[in-house]
């Protein structure tokens, strides 16, 4: 099932997406619910990021290819972050590009949902606790990234964190082909097989730190390939069994 966040004439709606329509749901996404006999086309209406999160936890150096690509040594441990939910876009809004930096770079990853408010969790409970999966762009000002040391600023400009287009919730995880397409060029491409810490580990984990909460973002890390982005660019990042999450990048002159 592909369950989608929308708006509608000013309101905010969760729905099925099913072909070219989508059925605004009764009841409670992270519980109970039922689709509404009505239908409408999904031409007609604005997909919003498909959950709204109260935080977004990241994990870096997880592909064993991207860790050998930045020239780091293998983690023993998930090493996390944070991106604030003011960060979180959806598909088709635009990425703004931050006078601050001059390196932006695209990080395709596959995100994670979260169903239940959940602490202390272990690894085989996880699947439970998870709604579903959606495509994420983790934006990092790699400049900003190697100058301050610590990676708030560079994880964290409005827009940073592209999620969507929908989620997914009957997909599994563990052998899923990832990539990213810069102006409809092929720039990262691999599997979740390649993960050092799989999504029952990554959660688990983070749950023995902080209490997660329906709607949180698990961003479960990126393959080699990262690389930069300008105004004008277009980035897809697409995962299989899920969908394409497309956002196109725009000058911070553009926006107040
Ligand atoms: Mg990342």
């Amino acid at each position: 099932m592909r369950l989608a966040r929308f708006e509608q004439k000013g309101r905010v709606f969760y729905g099925i997406c099913e072909d070219e329509f989508i059925y605004p749901i009764e009841g409670e996404i992270y519980s109970d619910f039922k689709a509404a006999s009505q239908k409408m086309k999904l031409s007609d209406v604005k997909l919003l990021a498909p959950c709204s999160p109260t935080k977004v936890v990241c994990v870096g150096l997880n592909y064993k290819d991207h860790i050998q690509e930045m020239g780091l040594e293998t983690p023993t441990e998930p090493t996390i972050f944070m991106k604030p939910a003011t960060a979180v876009i959806g598909n088709n809004e635009e990425i703004i590009y931050p006078e601050m930096s001059t390196q932006v770079d695209y990080e395709a990853e596959l995100a994670v949902v979260i169903k239940n408010r959940i602490k202390n969790i272990s690894p085989n409970e996880v699947y439970e606790n998870i709604l579903g999966y959606t495509c994420g762009n983790d934006v990092t000002a790699r400049d900003l990234q190697r100058k301050d040391g610590q990676w708030t600023r560079a994880k964290s400009f409005d827009t940073f964190c592209p999620l969507g287009p929908w989620i997914e919730t009957e997909v599994e995880p563990a052998s899923l082909n990832i990539k990213a397409y810069l102006n409809g060029e092929l720039r990262q491409s691999s599997n979740t097989s390649f993960l050092l810490f799989p999504v029952e580990e990554l959660v688990s984990f983070i749950s023995r730190v902080m209490t997660l909460n329906p709607g949180d973002v698990i961003m479960t890390g990126t393959p080699s390939g990262v690389g930069a982005m300008k105004p004008g660019d277009v980035i897809e990042i697409s995962i299989e069994g899920i969908g394409t999450l497309k956002n196109r990048v725009c000058p911070q002159t553009h926006i107040r």
